[in-house]
């Protein structure tokens, strides 16, 4: 087997479910030892560091609220006395409160700024904190490597979801202005941004033939996107094969951005 990532150590936020959960497997099957987080059900993500470990790998689940600064710190101590240290962080975690402007309470608008935008910020800092006080390893040519998952909407304006996308453009420019603050230290710092994956984050949108069809009116590749394909993005970007690029956000969205509308004469 291919193993880009032998040696190194992965955090992925979110990861019992979706596609924190694909992009753990794949960087474990690409190698690396995983620790996977998850906020509130631990089982999922037991079963799944049990079934990496099962196929020869290593991996452990650890709970934390990425929102929470203290719990934050708790997760990565966590992995630090498990593995020793963390090579790759991928802060995946993210939720949807949706609603029409007007009535989008305060408290739905802070739930989604304070776990997709604050929580990102929490784990790269901590990241960055743990890459400086390990200094260079021999697994890569990086000092370390952070992904966050934003979304297409940090570009795509999307009415009826205002905190959310409110959340990933905010990643967008954090996941920039981070990665050139510490480029000269030789962390990398790289987004994805999914399309439409199939997850239970938008089953609303492809869980009937009809629903579906509607969504794929959006998408010129002409199909719903896998965790897998997040995965495979994800190993590139954490493996030296990437190790020129550097706060790029990478699309994975079977052309969601290239606006469908006007592909037929606008
Ligand atoms: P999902 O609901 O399966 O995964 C989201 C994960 O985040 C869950 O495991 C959940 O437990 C975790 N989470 C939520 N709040 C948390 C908190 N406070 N602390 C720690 N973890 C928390 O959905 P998904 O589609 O796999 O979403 C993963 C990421 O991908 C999100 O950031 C989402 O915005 C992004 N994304 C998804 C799609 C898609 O089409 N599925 C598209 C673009 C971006």
């Amino acid at each position: 087997m291919h193993s880009p990532l032998a040696g190194q150590i992965a955090l992925v936020t979110g990861a019992s479910s979706g596609i924190g959960s694909g992009v753990a497997t794949a960087l474990a099957d690409a190698g690396a030892r995983v620790a996977i987080n998850y906020h509130a059900h631990a089982e999922p993500a037991e079963k799944l560091a049990a079934a990496i470990t099962a196929r020869g790998g290593d991996a452990f689940a650890v709970g934390a609220d990425v929102s929470d600064e203290a719990q934050v710190d708790a997760m990565f101590d966590a992995v630090v006395k498990r593995f020793g240290t963390v090579d790759i962080v991928v802060a995946n975690s993210g939720l949807q409160k949706d609603a029409k402007f007007t009535a989008l309470t305060l408290a739905d608008w802070r739930t989604v700024i304070e776990t997709n935008l604050t929580g990102q910020f929490l784990t790269a800092q901590r990241a960055v904190r743990e890459f400086e006080r390990r200094g260079p390893r021999d697994v890569s040519k990086a000092l370390g490597k952070i992904i966050c998952m934003s979304s297409v909407h940090e570009v795509i304006p999307w009415a009826g979801h205002v905190n959310y996308a409110a959340s990933k453009g905010g990643i967008q420019m954090m996941m920039k202005s981070l990665a050139q603050e510490v480029a000269p230290q030789r962390i990398r710092v790289n987004g994805i941004a999914p399309g439409a994956i199939r997850t239970p984050i938008n089953r609303d949108a492809w869980d009937t033939q009809e629903k579906l069809e509607r969504l794929l009116k959006l998408v010129p590749y002409g199909r719903i996107g896998e965790v897998e394909d997040i995965g495979r993005a994800a190993v590139w970007l954490a493996s030296d094969e990437s190790d020129y690029v550097v706060g790029t956000t990478l699309f994975v969205d079977g052309g969601m951005t290239l606006y469908p509308g006007f592909a037929d004469n606008g």
